[in-house]
């Protein structure tokens, strides 16, 4: 994997988390702002939620500008990655993105700021890894699905119906009809 796309970006590897970096003089010196096209290790999202089950580098293209006093980052964050269905527990591949669009200022932020998400960065440099982490797991499926009509597990013996049926009665009893099924077997 190739992390620098240009000087201005420091990619730093601690305890296994790439750390994506920014030096904010550089992106204010340029007019048109710094675009960023790079991978990265977003492994931890895997490490902290049990429902994806393999998460692949992901893809960031993000733009970046000073204007009036404040960095505008905005770009997109988009990664594949392995679910496990909530309903019939089997693995499949699906997708992982997330649109990025955050405010920062080096100074502390005024109450109207903090209304629109302004954060606060101190000295010269920008860390988007907290950002572009937050965002994609806001983003992950809350309860995943192989399909929408995924038909599950047998809550019975456990077969998993979208391959095989069983013979198992799964059929819910009405609890006026349960009370008067026990009355029937007690009395057999
Ligand atoms: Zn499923
Ligand atoms: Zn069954």
């Amino acid at each position: 994997m190739t992390f620098i796309s240009c000087n201005c970006i420091i990619n730093a590897v601690v305890y296994g988390v790439i750390l994506v970096k920014i030096r904010w003089r550089e992106v204010e010196d340029r007019p048109n702002g710094l675009y960023l096209h790079d991978t990265l290790d977003l492994s931890e999202i895997q490490r902290e939620n049990p429902i994806v089950i393999r998460m692949f580098p992901a893809t960031a293209q993000i733009h970046a500008i000073v204007l009036a006093g404040s960095m505008h980052v905005t770009g997109q964050v988009s990664a594949d990655a392995v679910y496990r269905c909530s309903r019939c527990l089997t693995d499949f591949a699906g997708e992982l993105s997330a649109e990025l669009d955050e405010r920062f200022v080096r100074r502390a932020v005024t109450a109207e700021e903090e209304e629109e998400n302004f954060q606060s960065v101190q000295g010269d440099t920008v860390d988007l890894y907290p950002v572009i982490y937050e965002s994609l797991t806001l983003a992950l499926p809350y309860q995943p699905l192989c399909n929408e009509q995924c038909a599950g597990l047998c809550s019975s013996c456990g077969t998993n119906l979208n391959l095989n049926s069983c013979s198992c009665d799964t059929t819910p009893i009405d609890p006026r009809l349960a009370d008067l099924k026990r009355l029937l077997t007690d009395s057999e």
